[in-house]
């Protein structure tokens, strides 16, 4: 079938479709009027932002340039008000590192001399903004996870100045493997146990570098994917400091490495990282000194958030957020003769399922009371730094913000029964989904692979860390006439086949929009019921994202 053919016998399929809505509480009736969410414009941004015109919608290429261009076009014709000041964007000043680690990295002490072999036994980068990068006779200090947790009661660094030397963490947090879920959460990962954390909270203790020990299974993925990702450009957000506050070097260790290091030092490995697993572990200086260097080019240049605004009509000082990453890969390495990374999962849906929410509440027959900010970050797929950038400069203030609901790759499998919220046991927000969830016949999972972290790995996160509820919620995992397995095996072919690769791609004959629907239908009235209160969804207790809520007085 000819793929214009095909799109436009979908294009009148879902014209004709109409969506329920719940109507069951006549208070909730005004607010949750059925929703206007035009299927068709859907379909066509999809097919028009994951089409070879964008060229995988890369920053700092040519495809952004089109991508940015089409968005505001499409917010304007819309009737979406600018979201910053006069403008549809948020400049997104970046700069990118490539970091060469010398081959080895020598440590001494106890009168031996230990040499590590970068690539193999150590990969080490630098976010600071220079270009020679030297650690010199710098102290190993094996700070068990490296986490200062007062929910917990848990503090790696207690009593001990890191200020010029290195830290040598362990993956994961002491929850992993562990079945008690009050100890941190048990086997699901906590952010503690992300080594994007590990690398922050070495910084905060002032420490010169921060080393994560490797473990394929606490980690949850092997080696060679921390070898690959110790090479080659990376971006990093600017700052004024040119990033002087973060460590110098950030790098992995090999187990086989650590273990000749504790051993060298005196210990014996395998009781050490025991020890780091029970409440009252101290930091272990290990009385050997490390030295490397790392050579960095540099360059510098600005992407964009765009952000489209519908003003509250009795409280347009209080924010809701829908967003979604409007990036993806560009044109890289050809797989099959293709060269495109289209995104059209990733994340052409989720950046077209804002667009069509917009063009919803735009046409609604009542303004929000509330206002509601359409945001789509850049940069996501470099490591969520268009999102972290908004955090750190919000156009609006985040204590007025109320939650923030993130789309990242959208359902298009079919109907299902689930609603799957990442990271569950967050918010109120997942209660809130859950009793929408209801009316569509629809009950959820909690995440079906905790200890893998995926609520830090897409934009809500950013939100999250600067206390504003986010949720990431979709149906996946039970389909409505083909059940669990089905749904998982498709899951998985479609991770194998298509996910960063250049055939993710928009197929209109095998895409099943239903999925997608439902899950905007329950995004629309879940930031339909925020938009239109006055609650402030929290955090939930035990929550590591509750103190940063609490400071802003939340
Ligand atoms: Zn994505």
């Amino acid at each position: 079938m000819n793929k214009h053919l095909s799109l436009s016998l979908i294009l009148a399929v879902f014209a004709g479709m109409t969506f329920f809505s719940c109507q069951s509480d006549p208070q909730q009736a005004a607010t949750d009027a059925a929703p206007q969410l035009d299927s068709a414009f859907l379909v066509q941004t999809v097919a028009e932002l994951s089409s070879d015109t964008y060229q995988g919608r890369m920053p700092f290429s040519e495809g952004e340039r089109r991508t940015l261009a089409y968005l505001q076009s499409q917010m304007q014709a819309i009737g979406l008000q600018p979201g910053n000041g006069e403008s549809y964007f948020q400049a997104v000043p970046m700069v990118e590192i490539t970091g060469v680690a010398a081959p080895l990295m020598q440590v001494k002490g106890h009168g031996k001399t230990l040499d590590f072999e970068l690539g193999e036994e150590y990969v080490a980068q630098s976010p600071q903004v220079k270009e020679n990068i030297s650690i010199e006779d710098a102290e190993l200090v094996f700070c068990g996870f490296g986490i200062h947790a007062p929910e917990y009661g848990w503090n790696d660094f207690e009593g001990i100045d890191m200020k010029g030397k290195i830290a040598v963490v362990m993956v994961n947090d002491p929850g992993y493997g562990t079945t008690d879920s009050t100890f941190f959460k048990g086997n699901t990962m906590t952010y503690y146990g992300r080594w994007t954390y590990k690398f922050e909270e070495a910084a905060r203790q002032g420490a010169a570098g921060v080393l994560v020990i490797h473990e394929a299974g606490a980690a949850g993925y092997p080696w060679f994917v921390v070898k690959r990702s110790g090479s080659g450009a990376r971006l990093y957000l600017e700052s004024e400091d040119n990033n002087a506050s973060l460590c110098a070097m950030q790098g992995w260790i090999s187990t086989p490495a650590v273990k000749e290091l504790l051993a060298a030092a005196g210990h014996e490995p395998d009781a050490v990282f025991a020890q780091a697993k029970a409440k009252g572990f101290k930091a272990l200086p290990l009385g050997m000194n490390a030295s490397t260097s790392i050579q960095n080019s540099l360059k510098h240049d600005v992407s964009q958030n765009v952000a489209g605004l519908i003003r509250g009509s009795e409280q347009p000082d209080e924010y809701i957020i829908y967003c979604g990453h409007w990036d993806h890969m560009g044109i890289a390495a050809p797989v099959d003769g293709d060269s495109i990374y289209n995104g059209a999962l990733d994340n052409a849906s989720g950046t077209s399922t804002v667009l069509t929410l917009a063009k919803a509440f735009v046409n609604a027959p009542a303004k929000p009371k509330r206002s509601i900010l359409f945001l789509l970050v850049t940069a996501e797929e470099q490591g969520l730094l268009g999102s972290a950038y908004y955090a750190q400069h919000p156009i609006y203030p985040t204590k007025q913000t109320v939650a923030a609901l993130n789309m990242d790759g959208m359902n298009i499998l079919g109907a299902m029964k689930d609603i799957t919220i990442t990271g569950y046991g967050q918010s109120e927000l997942e209660t809130m989904a859950e009793e929408i969830g209801k009316t569509q016949g629809r009950y959820v999972l909690p995440d079906q692979e905790p200890e893998k972290g995926f609520y830090f790995r897409s934009d809500h996160f950013n939100f999250a860390k600067v206390g504003i509820p986010a949720i990431n919620a979709k149906g996946g995992y039970d389909h409505l006439e083909k059940g669990r397995e089905y749904a998982m095996q498709k899951k998985k072919d479609y991770t194998y086949s298509h996910y960063h690769r250049p055939s993710d791609e928009f197929r209109p004959d095998e895409w099943d929009f239903a999925g997608m629907f439902q899950d905007m239908e329950l995004y629309y009235l879940l930031g339909s019921q925020l938009a239109n209160s006055n609650k402030w969804p929290s955090w939930k207790e035990g929550s590591e994202f509750k103190a940063a809520r609490v400071a802003d007085g939340r």
